[in-house]
């Protein structure tokens, strides 16, 4: 999992209310007299959300309007809505009411969510139904707790699950933004792409603020502005993950861009010696087995892009992944976009890398790991 150091300690959010609002109303009259008064901070909030942890850094200098605490907090909250949304629990979640709705009933939702489905379905169809957001009833059959189990979901289970799965079974009817299933007991899983998106939205709210540096990190899927402040134009940097331990297996640096990484170390079963990781296979219609250990993409704008991409990979993998971003490198990826695929073999970790350059060319590279 990338994991920025923006070399800053979170600061403490107590204050009192009329320092608050002295300091607000100042900063409303100096920005609005074009001097960005409250340009200072740093403010790191962490916080928990979508099941894991969310991490919105804005360094001193980052340009921002508004006190940078109420800018922060305004972003956290925008994350907060897509987890609301989009969460397969609670009473408010769109996610939840479609997957409580037999077939043929049509459930409005909101904007944000709708935005999300319908990149959910672009990516199913790109990348030939390797993405599909609708593998919940294949999922739930398993738990992906990192043990081993003798456990096994029966042959009728698993047949019937996998009735229950395919994107073109999700209808949609822009008028209205509804949703509805051709077939009863299917299940939106929107997983693999939310928290990319949540990344993306929670920055869209910072730079409406005026950021013009900012740090985004949702559980490891960055979206990164402008660098750390200051003269020497110092990016920020990340880290990938060793798949098999604990330790940062590769470091690199980016100013403007997001990252997203997928793969078999964080959420897994183990069954007979196998390591069975909770992305799907929608061409099998079970848990991958021999998936890329890891995934890391790079993207030079959007989280989401980063998130959907690392998970359409692992379901590719080396050879059908590299075949899907030369067919896309003018269209999709044509921005973009870099991949490191780290591959658990005998004789160690392999890492391939594939680099879609400005002229729409792939340039790939494969070498052994020194770890
Ligand atoms: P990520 O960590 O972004 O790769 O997302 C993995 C999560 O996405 C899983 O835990 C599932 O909830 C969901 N998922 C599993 N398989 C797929 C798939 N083939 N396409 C889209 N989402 C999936
Ligand atoms: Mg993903």
């Amino acid at each position: 999992m990338p994991n920025f150091d923006a070399g800053l300690r979170p600061r403490s959010i107590g204050r009192t209310f009329i320092i608050a609002a002295f300091a607000m109303m100042l900063g409303y009259y100096l920005s609005s007299a074009g001097r960005g008064w409250f340009s200072g901070g740093p403010v790191v909030r962490d916080f928990e959300t979508m099941n894991t942890y969310g991490r919105i850094t804005l360094p001193e200098g980052s340009g921002v309007g508004i006190d940078p605490e109420l800018a922060v907090a305004e972003a956290e909250a925008a994350v907060a809505r897509v987890n609301t949304l989009m969460s397969p629990f609670g009473e408010a979640s769109d996610v939840k009411r479609l997957n409580d709705s037999p077939a043929g009933v049509w459930v409005s939702v909101d904007p944000l969510t709708w935005r999300v489905v319908m990149e959910s379905l672009r990516w199913h169809r790109l990348s030939g139904g390797a993405f599909d957001p609708t593998i919940g009833p294949v999922k739930r059959l398993f738990t992906f707790d990192g043990r081993e189990t003798e456990a096994w979901p029966s042959d009728e289970a698993l047949a019937d699950a996998r009735s229950r799965v395919g994107a073109d079974k999700l209808r949609f009817e822009r008028e209205g933004m509804r949703l509805s299933w051709a077939v009863d007991g299917m299940r939106l899983d929107l997983g693999a792409i939310a928290k990319g998106f949540a990344a993306d939205l929670a920055m869209e709210s910072l730079i409406r603020n005026g950021a013009r540096h900012a740090l985004v990190d949702i559980g490891g899927e960055l979206r990164a502005i402008g660098g750390k402040p200051g003269d020497a134009g110092e990016p920020w940097r990340a880290g990938i993950r060793h798949p098999r331990d604990d330790d940062v297996i590769e470091r690199f640096e980016m100013v403007d861009g997001a990252v997203a990484t997928s793969g078999d170390y964080e959420r897994f079963f183990l069954h007979n010696g196998v390591r069975y990781e909770h992305i799907i296979d929608p061409r099998t219609g079970m848990p991958l087995t021999e998936g890329p250990a890891s995934v890391t993409v790079i993207h030079p704008s959007s989280c989401l892009a980063s998130d959907a991409l690392a998970t359409t990979l692992c379901v590719l993998g080396e050879r059908d992944g590299e075949a899907f971003i030369r067919e896309q490198s003018l269209g999709l990826f044509s921005s973009g976009v870099r991949v490191i695929m780290l591959l658990a073999e005998e004789d160690g970790v392999r890492r391939v890398e594939m680099v879609v350059n400005a002229e729409g060319g792939v340039e790939v590279s494969s070498s052994m790991t020194d770890g």
